[in-house]
């Protein structure tokens, strides 16, 4: 896990390098906001720490600008007298802040809160141009989002688990049958599929493969 510390002051930069490294994470510094914005475009972290005062700007402006662009969560290292703002943070799109000086089992208790958080709500299924989060049940086709019934969904987020494998017709209806409580038949089944292939913008099935006789198999060639 790669950690990005935007921090000024140099007493604090050694004290939480040391502890971070010592946690078996791999940090980065930037001192300042422009330093900080280049090392994210080279490689972004998992996870930053940023300072609110630094000598070219400040952390809410810089929180701002990456959350146009990134995900990684942010925890915001702040001055007491300066808690009282921290709800901007926030707005802003922090995860997380902590009071300095803080107990170092506290900040590390925090960071990896933030990551277990994090990295559950991003577990994103991908298959060409579509995306499926489990946590939310949401489906996009190219960014777009698409809304599924549950039939169509049930089938999608089953083949996306496990791209390549071929479900048979007989797997799939007793899947959604257990789903439905009613019965589904096969013809049923094929116009789900159908549907499901216009709404996944696959008319032609090339995403979701007729294995003739047999079933379906979803293809993620060329993503
Ligand atoms: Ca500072």
């Amino acid at each position: 896990m790669k950690i990005l510390l935007v921090e000024d002051n140099e007493a604090i930069i050694m004290g939480l390098q040391y502890l971070l490294e010592q946690e078996g994470y791999a940090c980065r510094i930037a001192r300042r906001r422009r330093e900080a914005e280049r090392m994210v475009a080279g490689e972004p972290p998992d996870l930053m720490l940023l300072d609110i005062g630094l000598p070219d700007g400040d952390g809410y402006q810089l929180c701002e600008t990456l959350r146009r662009q990134y995900t990684f969560p942010v925890i915001f290292l702040t001055a007491r007298e300066e808690e009282e703002d921290v709800v901007r943070a926030f707005d802003l799109g922090a995860d997380d802040y902590i009071i300095k000086p803080f107990r170092n089992r506290e900040l590390i208790s925090r960071i990896k809160n933030v990551l277990r958080r994090g990295s559950k709500e991003r577990e994103v299924l991908r298959c060409g141009g579509i995306a499926l989060e489990a946590e939310s049940g949401k489906v996009w086709v190219n960014g777009e989002e698409v809304t599924l019934t549950r039939l169509e969904y049930r089938i999608l987020s089953s083949m996306m688990a496990c791209p390549g494998k071929l479900f048979t017709r007989d797997e799939i209806l007793s899947d959604i049958w257990d789903l439905s409580g009613n019965f589904v038949n096969d013809n049923t089944l094929s116009v789900t599929i159908k549907r499901l292939r216009e709404k996944l913008g696959d008319t032609e099935g090339r995403i979701i493969r007729t294995v003739r006789g047999m079933g379906y198999r979803m293809e993620c060639r060329g993503t």
